[in-house]
């Protein structure tokens, strides 16, 4: 056996997500990779997930599902209002069977030696960058641990820049936010074009007295992350070098593998939380090319019935075919009457409203001609690494920092920020259909991401480091 390979049966990486889709997204192509490169997978979903996913989330001979409690009763929507009680639940309910799990499946543990699936005992957590508590248990009992945030090298930078700004007194803002035009100055790097609208939503709540509290939870993970192992960030050097030189300052180490899913082309297995809509493929075949607007918001927006009512009227003067992903739980008890509304507003022949879509194969296909996004930073990837113009409609977190670059970095589409207005909906649908410059950047930086993910690219490299180093810890 080749030396690798015999480090690499040893080598076991129990993986940590936060139970929402993009996270989960982001773990199983990182999963993927590990498990490319010879090491062993434990996947750690809560229950409620797990439950979910049912046989999509069936094992592969070097890869398995675990599942701890979340805490939250199963019919609490998990939608982006629970954000917060599953945080905290999870800090509590689900950090106790996590340190239970870990101590029973880590070296030196008497259940800890090789399981009768063949699997060794765990040498080596990654866990999501914004719980904490999973690094820190894990280095108590032992089992080295290096932190995962799945969001935006720049939205990490500037979270981890809020401390300087309260001290700096660009937060709270002065004056109450009035004006959030207003520049801001201390995230490093972005100096030139961040302005108050850009922070991350919960920064607009902050006052002397009141501090969101999954802003300060966030921001503490943050902070917190510089006594990590090392911070895996899935992006690239690209599309982030400015924000990740000043990172590299932070951290004790930084590794930037991203896009992960262009990297692992053929995940392990599912973890979409939804089925996917089979009809999105053929009606997107019946299209002509580049004439269709992709809809989606993510896996957790909630809209209100007049966001919707002002965005589908300003859809309906741009003109174009629509493919419309519409959660079941994304409009609460007025959904069924806001999708009749819809298809009858835009014509049946030209929309399409799905309540999921196989998103990757969506942005791929010849027909679509731009993305309205919320900016999530897997739903900004996916499309990057398509080529495809961004229209960006951002909501909370990092949303607002991601549809910055793209509006004013990256150039690759254009940022909608807080108007949801009709006339506003419908000149920017137009623009990023029709504009040639911003096509043009668009497929500018596909390619360059393709150089980057590609044999002896900086991303490529940096995951093969990233290998080295999980399997040195392990050792
Ligand atoms: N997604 C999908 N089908 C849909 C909508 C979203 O497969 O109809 C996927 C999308 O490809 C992305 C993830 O769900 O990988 C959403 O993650 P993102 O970070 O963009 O947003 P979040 O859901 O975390 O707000």
């Amino acid at each position: 056996m080749a030396e690798a390979e015999a480090a690499a049966d040893t080598a076991h990486v129990l993986v940590f997500p936060v139970p929402a889709q993009g996270h989960l997204n982001s773990f199983l192509h990182f999963s993927t990779g590990l498990l490319r490169a010879g090491l062993h997978v434990t996947f750690l979903h809560t229950d409620h997930n797990l439950r979910r996913l049912g046989a999509a989330a069936a094992a592969s001979p070097r890869l398995r599902f675990l599942s701890v409690p979340d805490g939250l009763p199963d019919d609490v929507p998990r939608t982006v209002d629970s954000i917060p009680r599953l945080v905290l639940s999870l800090t509590t309910t689900g950090a106790a069977a996590y340190r239970d799990l870990l101590a029973s499946l880590r070296r030196g543990a008497a259940g800890g030696a090789t399981a009768a699936d063949g699997f060794p005992p765990v040498t080596c957590v990654v866990a999501d960058g914004i719980m904490q508590f999973a690094w820190d248990i894990a280095e108590e009992l032992g089992v080295p641990a290096i932190a995962f945030r799945t969001a935006s090298a720049g939205s990490f930078l500037a979270f981890l820049s809020v401390p300087k700004l309260i001290e700096l007194g660009e937060l709270p803002f002065p004056d109450g936010g009035g004006d959030l035009d207003e520049p801001v100055h201390g995230v490093p790097g972005m100096e030139s074009f961040l302005r108050r609208r850009d922070l991350p939503s919960q920064c607009r709540s902050l006052t002397e007295t009141h501090q969101d509290p999954l802003l300060k939870a966030v921001v503490a993970a943050t902070v917190h992350c510089r006594k990590a192992r090392a911070l895996i960030l899935n992006t690239t050097a690209s599309l982030e070098g400015p924000s990740l030189a000043h990172l590299v300052k932070e951290m004790r180490d930084v590794f930037a593998v991203g896009p992960l899913h262009a990297m692992s082309p053929a995940p392990a297995v599912a973890t979409s939380l939804w089925r996917h809509d089979d009809r999105c493929m053929a009606w997107l075949d019946g299209k002509a090319d580049k004439s269709v607007v992709y809809i989606s918001l993510g896996s957790l927006t909630v809209i209100s019935h007049e966001q919707f009512t002002e965005f589908l009227r300003g859809l309906i003067a741009a003109a174009y075919p629509v493919l419309w992903v519409l959660r079941p739980d994304m409009l609460g008890a007025s959904q069924d009457a806001a999708l009749q509304e819809a298809l009858a507003a835009v014509g049946e022949d030209k929309a399409l409203v799905v309540p999921w879509a196989p998103q990757r194969d969506v942005l791929r296909h010849r027909a679509v001609g731009c993305f309205l996004t919320h900016s999530g930073w897997n739903s900004t990837l996916e499309a990057v690494v398509e080529g495809v113009p961004m229209v960006c409609w951002p909501f909370f977190a990092d949303q607002q920092i991601n549809s910055r670059f793209v509006g004013a970095v990256w150039r690759n589409g254009l940022d909608m920020k807080d108007v949801c207005e009709r006339g506003v909906v419908e000149k920017t649908v137009r623009e990023a259909m029709e504009s040639d410059e911003v096509r043009s950047s668009a497929r500018a930086q596909a390619e360059q991401v393709e150089r980057d993910i590609a044999d002896g690219g900086s991303s490529a490299m940096e995951f093969k480091r990233l290998v080295g180093f999980i399997r040195e810890l392990s050792s």
